[in-house]
């Protein structure tokens, strides 16, 4: 087991064992409308799931016992027969400057996690889509683990939630970037974006989608011309070093996915994002970034440098001096690309996908990567 880092665990709450985790059907995922039918079927006016509602996704409610402007029966009725949230928490950390990650599971031993990120302007959040991930990406530690399931639309949701509950402000943006290839869960991850939408109110320009590089469903997202932010895992120009990083690029290679970002782009009217990994010597090549930015040239885009976060997958790789990151960004902005970096403080959280979950790998045991090639 690795170390948890610059992180101290967080007491869980006095409402956890009340609202979390109970084997009883969640509202958490429900619409609306769905909560106002429920209201019904048990007794009560139309409008008392529309209060509902506002509880479970405007103000982020952990326990029944907070809604005091519904009627005490109603509550007593609710928190019999339901749960809030499906989650549980199973560790919950604090790193020191402020970032909170959460490893949940609802009641089971497939435990995914989530990230609340704090910056100066704005609260973001990162969450995941799936247990696991069956991409098998050699320098990702989630791909290490393999694959479980999907997380369903309330299990989604419930992460954003969690978050928000543990955040003294809003928390404004949501980034699909923990555990798991959101675009093979698309049905439920497009209700979670409803919900996020719709009842809580979050804005889809807020809202990223990270992708490994799924072109049909790429496609299918950009059909729904929301005005989401999507970023590609890109990690090199080249296929025969995709190839090796990213099996999926055996079944979509670089041609074919860039064109699919830039139909996306066209469709939604959004900048898309490339996302880069820097690999010491792997990804980081002059080469490269020459590569790169012939590749995203006239794309309005943004290239977002990410120096690799150890992990040992077995394949040796190392993150590059700070000096090669600079240059490599510099071939870029010679070359007129918009270029970020990926800010310090979030990175060892946000970029080590799966590393927490990892620690407690024993969980993982029947876990199994899948093939794309196929
Ligand atoms: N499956 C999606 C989203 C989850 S991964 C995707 O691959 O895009 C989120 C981001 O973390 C991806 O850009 C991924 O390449 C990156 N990542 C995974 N392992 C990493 C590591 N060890 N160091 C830095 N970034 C990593
Ligand atoms: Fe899955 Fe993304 Fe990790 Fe690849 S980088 S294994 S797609 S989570």
């Amino acid at each position: 087991m690795s170390e948890p880092g610059p992180t101290s665990p967080v007491p869980a709450s006095a409402d956890d064992g009340a609202t979390y985790g109970v084997a009883k059907t969640a509202l958490v995922g429900k619409s609306k409308a769905d909560l106002e039918g429920l209201a019904v079927a048990l007794g009560e006016k139309r409008f008392r799931g529309s209060q509902l509602a506002k509880w479970i996704y405007e103000k982020a409610t952990t326990s029944f016992d907070h809604m005091d402007d519904l009627p005490l029966a109603f509550r007593q009725t609710l928190a019999r027969e339901f749960a809030l949230s499906p989650l549980t928490v199973a560790d919950h950390r604090r790193s020191t400057d402020g970032v909170d990650k959460i490893l949940v599971h609802n009641g089971d031993h497939q435990v995914y996690e989530c990230v609340l990120l704090p910056y100066d302007d704005r609260v973001s959040c990162c969450i995941s889509s799936q247990v696991g991930c069956p991409m098998g990406c050699t320098f990702c530690a989630t791909g290490l683990g393999g694959f479980d399931r999907n997380l369903t639309t309330s299990e989604i949701v419930g992460q954003y939630l969690l978050l928000q509950a543990l955040s003294p402000t809003r928390v404004s943006h949501v980034v699909f970037m923990g555990m798991g290839e959101p675009l093979l869960n698309l049905e439920n991850l497009l209700s979670a974006i409803s919900l996020l939408h719709d009842e809580v109110g979050l804005s889809h320009r807020h809202m990223t989608v990270s992708t490994v590089g799924l072109v049909p469903q790429i496609r299918e997202l950009a059909r729904h011309k929301l005005p989401i932010h999507l970023a590609l895992s890109l990690h090199s120009p080249f296929d025969d070093v995709r190839n090796r990083l990213m099996p999926v690029n055996h079944k979509w290679p670089v041609a074919e996915v860039v064109a699919a970002l830039k139909d996306y782009q066209v469709a939604t009217g959004r900048k898309v994002t490339y996302e880069y990994l820097l690999i010491k010597e792997v990804t980081d090549t002059p080469e490269q970034a020459e590569a790169l930015a012939r590749l995203v040239r006239g794309n309005p885009c943004v290239v977002n440098l990410i120096p690799f976060n150890w992990v040992d997958t077995g394949q040796g790789f190392q993150r590059p001096s700070r000096d090669r990151v600079t240059a490599f960004r510099r071939v870029l902005e010679s070359r007129g690309v918009n270029v970020v970096e990926r800010v310090e403080r979030g990175h060892d959280i946000a970029a080590a996908c799966g590393q927490l979950a990892g620690q407690h790998v024993g969980r993982f045991a029947n876990r199994r990567p899948l093939s794309v090639r196929d």
